[in-house]
């Protein structure tokens, strides 16, 4: 099962799908706060990963996100899965 994630505004409780997870981060890495239809307010990028073998879901909110550093080596540049 993928990781369900959805945008949530902690004011009015509206919940809005966050279709691309990798978008979302990049926006949460630039400072693009989605900001709720209803009241303005930034909403919430929650996330919900679903464990199998009848483990508890992991539910959490994303505080923050970056780019990871590029280390360089010579002329060459490693990339980092
Ligand atoms: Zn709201």
């Amino acid at each position: 099962m993928a990781t369900e994630r959805f945008f949530y505004c902690e004011k009015c409780d509206k919940k809005e799908n966050a279709y691309k997870l990798y978008d979302a981060l990049i926006d949460v890495a630039e400072g693009n706060f989605k900001k709720c239809p209803n009241c303005n307010k930034i909403m919430t990028l929650k996330l919900k990963f679903p464990f199998g073998l009848e483990a508890e879901h992991f539910k959490g909110n994303v505080l923050n996100a970056f780019y990871p550093e590029i280390p360089k080596i010579g002329n060459k540049i490693i990339n980092r899965p």
